[in-house]
């Protein structure tokens, strides 16, 4: 039976029409290969930043199901434009949206998750001898609404029609050259990881390093799809491989460093100390689909039996948070509520940090060292984040990065430039 490789290309790759044909011959090579190819694009360039920025032009909290019409548009033209520089290279190929597939998610706009995706009309059109090319980062639901998987969500797209397809590997083509030590934009020289475990990856992922979406690593783990992250402009280069830990040597405690600008930090004051606060908030909250990520709750204060219980969410939620915890501030009883958004959280990761002590205070003594203040602290087994001022996120990665010794003697190419939007 032949295999079937799925390839992924984001935004740089198919940025212009020049592009979209390096995007065919890297195609084709694959099915020359002798390989079934499915390959899922993003939208061209700055596309989906562009349509954000539309939107907010004409409202300040543009309704879920219009953003995602919105934004699925973005994937639309790339599909077709790469479907037509495969044909004019004389193969077959045939473009899908996401409904056209049937891939299927929980009705929730804007970071819907996949629950099914159909996979007879992909046979179908793989067994005819075609590329298929599918557009990433969108859903439909049973109702045949249209759904978005998140910023960054094609990804997941594409590592879930690998698992759907039982495909023998998933490549993701990207404007770096793998996975590195930490985000090779901030560090020139970091250092490009061989492999690095899934559970590294999801949690680098989680603390920012966005050339993974994160629920493309989960879902790489769940259904073991080798991943492979490569640069779609030098094709030689094997990049970073995705595996399970067990296969991994660990050498370095901390396999990398990322930071996440796009967090919003709330304090909710003077709540009871009484059973029920917290799961008020929070289960209030998760009904809005609002991801928490840290959570403080302080001592109790004696005369009032009152506590603050600070935490982190993503700034896109934010509106929604302040009107969800307005909703419940009688209820519950509380204080002011406060809000920062001049914040982000710098994360070290690594699984080789695992019953080595010291860790954690060589990260405070850095931070404490470059005068940096630490608001907030949480931790895993395989992972530290503090939260820091935002105009100290990139001196604190860079010396964490030192500190942990993640340097190499190259510079990392980086192909593209970030929005100016
Ligand atoms: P695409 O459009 O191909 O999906 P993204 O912009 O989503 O590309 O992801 C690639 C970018 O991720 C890189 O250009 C780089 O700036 C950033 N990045 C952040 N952290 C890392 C890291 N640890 N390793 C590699 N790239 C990283
Ligand atoms: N186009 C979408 C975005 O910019 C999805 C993706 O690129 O993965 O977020
Ligand atoms: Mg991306």
């Amino acid at each position: 039976m032949r295999k079937i490789i799925v390839q992924k290309f984001g935004g740089t790759s198919v940025a212009d029409t020049e592009k979209i044909k390096n995007v065919a011959k890297t195609v084709i090579r694959e099915k020359e290969n002798g390989n079934d190819v499915v390959v899922v694009v993003s939208a061209m360039g700055h596309t989906t930043d562009y349509l954000v920025k539309m939107a907010h032009d004409l409202a300040p909290n543009p309704s879920g199901r219009e953003m995602d019409m919105l934004l699925s548009t973005g994937e639309g033209v790339s599909i077709a434009l790469l479907a037509i520089a495969i044909q004019a290279a004389g193969y077959e190929a045939v473009s899908f949206n996401a409904m056209q597939v049937g891939i299927m998610t929980e009705n929730v706009h804007s970071k819907a998750r996949i629950v099914d995706i159909k996979t007879e009309k992909l046979r179908k059109n793989l067994n005819e001898g075609k590329i298929i090319v599918v557009a990433g980062f969108q859903g439909v639901t049973e109702d045949g609404e249209i759904t978005t998987l998140g910023r960054g969500g094609s990804d997941t797209s594409a590592v879930a029609l690998a698992a759907a397809l039982n495909a023998e590997r998933c490549d993701i083509y990207t404007d770096v050259e793998g996975v590195y030590t930490t985000d090779p934009r901030v560090v020139p020289n970091a250092s490009r990881l061989k492999e690095i475990s899934y559970e590294e990856m999801l949690e680098l992922a989680h603390a920012g390093a966005n050339v993974l979406h994160p629920r493309s690593v989960e879902t790489a783990k769940q259904f073991n799809v080798p991943l492979r992250v490569r640069s779609s402009f030098k094709l030689d280069n094997l990049g970073t491989l995705i595996v399970g830990v067990d296969k991994m040597e660990i050498y370095k405690p901390v396999a990398g460093v990322a930071a996440d600008s796009s967090q919003a930090r709330i304090v909710v004051c003077d709540v009871p100390d009484k059973p029920g606060s917290a799961a008020t908030i929070f289960s209030k909250l998760a009904k809005e689909n609002i991801s928490v990520d840290m959570i403080i709750q302080s001592y109790p204060r004696k005369i009032s039996n009152t506590n603050d219980i600070a935490f982190t969410i993503d700034s896109s939620d934010l509106a929604k948070t302040i009107a969800t915890l307005d909703g419940i501030k009688a209820d519950l009883n509380c204080g002011e509520i406060k809000v920062d958004d001049n914040i982000a959280k710098v994360s070290i990761v690594g699984a080789g940090m695992i019953d080595r002590p010291g860790i954690a205070s060589t990260m405070f003594e850095t931070l404490a060292e470059q005068g940096i203040n630490i608001r907030m602290i949480s931790t895993s087994e395989i992972k530290i984040s503090c939260l820091v001022d935002k105009d100290k996120a990139q001196q604190a990665v860079k010396a964490l990065h030192k500190v942990f010794e993640l340097e190499c003697d190259e510079v990392a190419e980086v192909k593209g430039t970030l929005p100016d939007v």
